[in-house]
């Protein structure tokens, strides 16, 4: 149960850094890691990808069904791992869902320097979507887990990019 403690480790850690966001971010992660969203397999998905991140033992399945503007009609996953990468997953799907898949490369990148603390500069993304995805940023002060959070994406990402149609 070592993912568990380092799970709590975090979450203490979090509620020291987010001042008054505290307790919603970590209500959130711990909402989304026991009940993800969009979890299982997705009939007549056009494409899928796998994602894992060997050095926490994530390994993660999204499926995607991608209509012919380029929408992403509908998203699932299949998950195991940590709590912080079943959350992100789960945070994702509800993000990408009605998206474009030019508005899910820009929602990764700017979610990507979030995760790494890089600066990022003014969006046009909904505020909403803004305000899901911070609450991952948290990550940013602890680098062997940010590829916890990122995995997903990276997933959906090649999975919208590839040619399994
Ligand atoms: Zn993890």
């Amino acid at each position: 149960m070592l993912h568990k403690a380092v799970d709590v480790a975090l979450a203490l850690v979090l509620i020291l850094m987010f001042g008054d966001l505290r307790e919603l971010y970590q209500e959130v992660i711990l909402d989304h890691g026991k009940n993800p969203r969009n979890f299982g397999t997705l009939e007549n998905y056009s494409h899928t990808a796998e994602g894992s991140n060997p050095m926490c033992g994530d390994q993660l399945t999204v499926y995607v069904k991608v209509d012919e503007d380029n929408k992403i009609e509908d998203v699932s996953f299949e998950a195991k791992g940590c709590a912080i990468s079943i959350a992100s997953a789960s945070i994702m799907s509800e993000i990408v869902k009605g998206k474009t898949i030019d508005e899910v490369d820009s929602l990764f990148s700017y979610f990507h320097k979030l995760c790494t603390g890089e600066e990022t500069q003014q969006t046009n993304h909904v505020e909403e979507d803004i305000e899901k995805l911070k609450v991952m940023s948290g990550v940013n002060q602890f680098p062997s887990r940010i590829k916890c959070a990122t995995m997903s994406w990276h997933a959906v990402d090649s999975a919208i990019k590839s040619e399994n149609a």
